[in-house]
């Protein structure tokens, strides 16, 4: 692993050999690990020794990246469960407890969190990887990256030591106020920040009602956005770069795995993947078979690396795309194209698949709209209705009808469903801060 703790500035790439090279060497790294890791966990983990034993399958007949597709796929609800059966780690782990130095947790959508536990070396590999992501994304020694999470059970918090790293001095603001916030940056003139795009939004929002002029009495120039899909909707992205004068790029990641395994690069097109601790399948949710580049099909990950729990198959539920282009950058690495949501989020509406992500990227695009939006689908009469909420940006309501029919009809040709759509005056929604709750289901048995 590289360890460049003082690299010139001028340095394009953290590690160029790795970043760098050729998507057949990417391909034998991977299956090289591959090997290893399907061994460690079988010889290790009773639940991957009996769940691969119960499919017929030994990681010693694994010939190509392919062959992961015979073995069985884990979920959220198999976490929970062997945590709970094998309290209080779970028997997904692969390493004596006095090895697991540190645990994240998350709950997911549905209560009981579970536990992620790294040893000492995943959590140092970690770490380095969220360095070589933040210098992708143009973070420097000579930057001050404020952040603004705390140290929790929460994955997010430990990856500003990745920004430490390398090298920028980082500020532990942690979950503050937001004028608290905006007067820290502010003092110690910040020049990267991360968050969610909701709250980017909310922060620039609240520093102007405070006075603050984002873009002229804050240095930000770089935010790292995570958490929800709006950092990959550019529509999303460019209005908050507008309001703060800044660039935003979007990074991926679950507890589950590790901090952020996907980060935007400077040319801002999809989130390079961390192809050497994660094999990544994109699969039709219904069939499990790979989908074609660019398609939509749900996230799937194997850890490479992680020896303290190993991941095989983990379905994610989130729904992306993907290419395999070369990126501008230079870096070789495959790139997920857009998070289009979460599989729990995707509507369904008189049988057509919808994803909020949809809907937000049309709000955003319209200037004459605030960007705010709110979905409600009832059912009447056995019909499914779709009413989306938007406020206009104007304080009259001349020119509502129009708007309202102009944003009906982009949401047609895009998704093919027609909505009602009702424009409310600005400041009407409620706004979100973090995470953004933006649907609201009102059907009932919906799938009977
Ligand atoms: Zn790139």
């Amino acid at each position: 692993m590289a360890h460049q703790k003082n690299a010139p500035d001028d340095r394009k790439f953290w590690d160029e050999k790795l970043e760098t090279q050729s998507r057949a060497e990417w391909d034998t790294l991977k299956l090289k690990l591959l090997k290893s890791h399907l061994q460690h966990a079988y010889d290790n983990s009773p639940y991957y020794r009996d769940s691969f034993d119960a499919a017929g399958v030994h990681p010693a007949q694994v010939e190509s990246l392919a062959d992961i597709r015979r073995f069985p796929f884990i979920d959220k609800k198999v976490l929970r469960d062997r945590q709970t059966a094998v309290p209080p780690f779970g028997d997904l782990v692969a390493v004596p407890e006095r090895d697991i130095v540190y645990i994240s947790a998350s709950s997911g959508s549905t209560g009981v969190p579970t536990a992620s536990p790294f040893t000492a070396w995943d959590f140092d590999e970690w770490i380095d990887y969220e360095a070589r992501q933040f210098w992708s994304s143009g973070l420097r020694p000579t930057d001050r990256y404020c952040h603004s999470l705390n140290f929790s059970l929460f994955v997010g918090g430990p990856c500003v030591l990745g920004a430490q790293k390398l090298g920028a001095l980082s500020i532990h603001a942690g979950t503050v106020p937001s004028e608290r916030l905006l007067a820290i940056a502010q003092q110690f003139q910040a020049t990267a920040i991360w968050t969610t795009p909701s709250y980017a939004w909310y922060l620039g929002e609240t520093a102007v009602k405070e006075g603050i002029d984002p873009k002229k009495d804050l240095g930000i120039k770089r935010i790292f956005v995570a958490g929800e899909p709006g950092g990959s909707i550019p529509e999303t992205r460019q209005r908050i770069e507008a309001l703060w004068g800044a660039s935003v790029y979007d990074y991926y990641g679950l507890s589950d795995i590790f901090g952020s395994c996907a980060g935007m690069c400077e040319e801002k097109h999809g989130l390079h993947w961390a192809e050497d601790h994660i094999l990544v399948e994109v699969l039709d949710p219904e069939t499990g078979t790979p989908v074609a580049e660019g398609e939509r099909g749900e996230l799937v990950l194997t850890t490479l690396k992680k020896r303290a729990r190993p991941m095989i198959r983990f379905r994610t539920g989130d729904i992306v795309s993907f290419t395999s282009e070369p990126c501008t950058c230079g870096r070789t690495s495959q790139r997920m194209l857009g998070t289009h949501g979460r599989l729990d989020d995707m509507l369904i509406i008189k049988g057509v698949n919808i994803f909020p992500s949809d809907v937000e990227a049309i709000a955003r695009k319209d200037h004459d709209l605030t960007g705010e939006y709110r979905l409600i689908v009832e059912r009447e009469n056995h019909l499914d209705r779709l009413t989306v909420e938007i406020e206009r940006a104007a304080s009259d309501s001349a020119q509502d009808a129009e708007l309202a029919s102009r944003f009906a009809g982009h949401l047609k040709s895009i998704t093919g469903v027609a909505a009602q759509v009702v424009v409310l005056p600005p400041e009407t929604l409620p706004r979100a801060t973090h995470k953004a709750k933006r649907v609201e289901d009102r059907r009932q048995n919906v799938w009977s």
